[in-house]
């Protein structure tokens, strides 16, 4: 449970019963990332706090409720934490990623033994775990279909360069899928243990310590700045500075949000007369979920690479105290 910022404990429960076509998870493996870190520092406006804490896990099922079919105790299994409800104006609309129920119902707790899966998410985003797959590898399915859905949006051209900023575990994640999808990717960031993984990964790397972005872009691109830049880092000044990095006729992808009430501009002559094109992508629909599962049962991405640390779960709270002091990428923790 995180009881308010900073504060995280440890409680005793009863198991979870399993919901009507829902399951009980044993959780085996759960992973921090930058959301969690945004949380554990300031709230989050959609968990009030105490609130149960983690959102990616994979593990087994411990329980299995009325009307599951397929799905037995001890199976392994990948789920994420949302799945919309299929009824309301957007999910009727392809608009998935924007159901109006996708928040209100989700799930949070990867941070303990059991997990209770609801029907919903069992139906449409839960996949039996592949033995080749590690329970670290299958818990990177939700953040992996964050990026699916926004490079979906952005749907950068095979051999184009996209400019990716902020070296966290979702800057790292958006290159390696470039990578994939034969674009070039340059990653920016200024934690120099991250960009020495991203290079061992294959990735080319700008240390912004070191060359301001924008100009590191224009020598990169014969002064016409990038076909597409996403935003990775969550920075007022740096969702300003974004429009800038592209060329004219690029695309800006802002991923990583800002506080609710946060506020931003940027020249509008970028826009109107350099048709630069604005989007920010938000969570993800069943269809990336599958796509994601497919990447991570192809083993396409070397995931386990991100991992930096690993903790037993009644050490959460260290965890959180490392990441919170800039030690880490993505921690897996193991119950
Ligand atoms: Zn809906």
């Amino acid at each position: 449970m995180l009881i308010e910022p900073r504060r995280i404990e440890l409680r005793e429960e009863p198991a979870p019963p399993p919901p009507a076509g829902g399951i009980v998870v044993r959780v085996r493996a759960a992973l921090t990332d930058g959301t969690d870190l945004k949380t554990y520092r300031r709230g989050h406006p959609k968990m009030p706090m105490p609130t149960r804490f983690g959102h990616e896990f994979c593990g087994d099922v411990a329980a299995a409720g009325e009307g599951v079919t397929g799905l037995a105790p001890g199976d392994p299994v990948m789920c994420v934490h949302t799945a919309p409800c299929g009824q309301c104006f957007w999910c009727r609309h392809a608009q998935e990623e924007l159901c109006e129920d996708l928040i209100p119902a989700m799930i949070l707790g990867a941070y303990s033994d059991l997990i209770a899966v609801p029907s919903r998410i069992v139906d449409r985003n839960c996949f039996a775990k592949p033995e080749h797959v590690s329970y670290a590898e299958g818990a990177f399915l939700e953040p992996l279909a964050c990026v699916v859905h926004s490079l979906r949006l952005l749907a950068p051209a095979q051999g184009s360069t996209v400019a990716v900023v902020g070296n966290g575990g979702f800057g790292i994640l958006h290159a390696l899928f470039l990578a994939r999808r034969g674009v070039t990717a340059l990653l920016f960031g200024r934690r120099p243990e991250r960009l020495a993984l991203a290079r061992e990964l294959g990735i080319e790397t700008v240390d912004t310590r070191v060359a301001p972005i924008a100009d590191a872009i224009l020598e990169r691109t014969h002064d016409r700045g990038a076909d597409a830049a996403i935003e990775c880092t969550g920075a007022v000044e740096m969702w300003e500075a974004m429009p800038s990095l592209v060329r004219r006729g690029g695309r800006v992808s802002f991923f990583a949000g800002l506080p609710a009430q946060a506020r931003v501009s940027f020249l509008a002559s970028r826009l109107h007369y350099d048709e630069v094109q604005l989007l920010a992508p938000f969570h993800f629909t069943p269809a990336d979920v599958r796509e994601a599962f497919d990447l991570i049962a192809a083993r396409a991405l070397p995931l386990a690479r991100l991992l930096s640390h690993v903790y037993p779960l009644d050490r959460i709270a260290d965890a959180f105290t490392q990441l919170d002091a800039g030690v880490g990428l993505k921690v897996l923790i193991e119950p």
